[in-house]
């Protein structure tokens, strides 16, 4: 993978009336990069998609692709396409002419939208449907298709709004690393939008986790998960405790806590009660309460919770190793 950058977003903002929902974001894409935006519902994430895409206006900011400012120009004069969730086939089209349609639009001559469809159809292993309606493809054959007639106009970048939302959670997982295929296979940056947190660590390369029309941070999958830099990042990704500590809050993940009996020397600590024990398999989860921090969890080693015993009720320390800890910026 390459670290040159492909696509910059400068202070984009997007403002609907009162409601900023993109607040000045910078981003820098790479190029041959699989990048996730991920953040809750309403954060901004659609909106910033659909600018770069050109299908909303940007109210401030600018957006460079390979160079160029692109933030005025028309959606099929960017060198960007864009796949839908609902995938939006046009239903009385074949395959092969759905895959084509935008070549139509744009007046080439039949026989070479044949080929190039052809092509596409070939590249998402989809050649034996050609002839075929949407509605004689499954959920997934029709995602192929929607990725096929995205990639026939030959985009600088490929921007993906929840792709495998609608698809069922077995296929869902077959086709996220078909797209993950696809990214390495085109070499092209995609930009994913989703909702999903484990969907955001399976595929991307830079997960860009958004809260409140903002970015919060911008990582690696592990650098996010390990290192969460602020409050929202650690609970959102979840996994991890937010504990207050005197010098400000830390996030710590759930399977560095080590649950002590008596109160340890040397080593942060604090004292709750084992309010539920699961056995998960190779772990045990422990549900405590603390005076101070509320609800805490803690993922125990089967070995390490076999050795000594521990009941629901029962008042125990909590220890960390200091490196473990993160503190949150906010
Ligand atoms: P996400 O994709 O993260 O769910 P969106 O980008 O769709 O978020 O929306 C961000 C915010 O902008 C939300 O508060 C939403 O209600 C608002 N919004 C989105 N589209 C419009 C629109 N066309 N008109 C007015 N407000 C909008």
């Amino acid at each position: 993978m390459t670290s040159t950058t492909a696509l910059e977003l400068i202070t984009v903002t997007k403002a609907y009336g009162e409601t900023i929902a993109v607040d000045a974001i910078d981003l820098k894409v790479n190029a041959n990069s699989y990048t996730c935006i991920l953040g809750p519902s309403g954060c901004g994430k659609s909106s910033t998609l659909r600018m770069i895409a050109g299908h909303e206006r940007v109210t401030f900011g600018d957006i460079i692709l390979n160079g160029k400012n692109i933030t005025d120009l028309a959606p099929a004069k960017r060198g960007t396409a864009m796949m839908f969730q609902n995938y939006a086939l046009f239903p009385h089209l074949s395959v092969s002419e759905n895959v084509a349609f935008s070549l139509k639009m744009k007046g080439a001559a039949k026989p070479e939208r044949t080929a190039k469809a052809r092509e596409m159809l070939d590249l998402v292993h989809m050649e034996d449907y050609a002839e075929r309606l949407p509605s004689q493809l499954s959920g997934g054959q029709q995602q192929r298709i929607a990725l096929a007639r995205a990639l026939i106009t030959n985009p600088s970048v490929l921007l993906l709004d929840e792709p495998l939302s609608a698809l069922d959670p077995f296929l869902r997982i077959r086709m996220r690393s078909e797209l993950k295929r696809f990214q390495r296979d085109l070499g092209i940056p995609f930009i994913h939008v989703t909702h999903s947190q484990d969907e955001a660590m399976a595929l991307a390369d830079v997960i860009v986790v958004m809260n409140e029309a903002r970015v919060e941070q911008a990582g690696t999958p592990r650098d996010v998960f390990n290192h969460p830099q602020t409050e929202f990042v650690a609970r959102f990704m979840g996994g991890h405790n937010i504990l207050a500590q005197p010098d400000g809050p830390i996030a710590l993940r759930s399977d560095k806590i080590a649950v002590a009996v008596d109160a340890p020397e040397g080593k942060p600590a604090i004292s709750a009660t084992i309010t539920d024990i699961e056995y998960l398999g190779t772990t045990f989860s422990l549900a405590l309460q603390s005076e101070n921090d509320g609800k805490i969890s803690a993922t125990l080693p089967d070995a390490a919770f076999l050795e000594k015993p521990l009941e629901i009720g029962q008042a125990v320390f909590l220890t960390w190793e200091a490196d473990q800890a993160h503190r949150l910026s906010h």
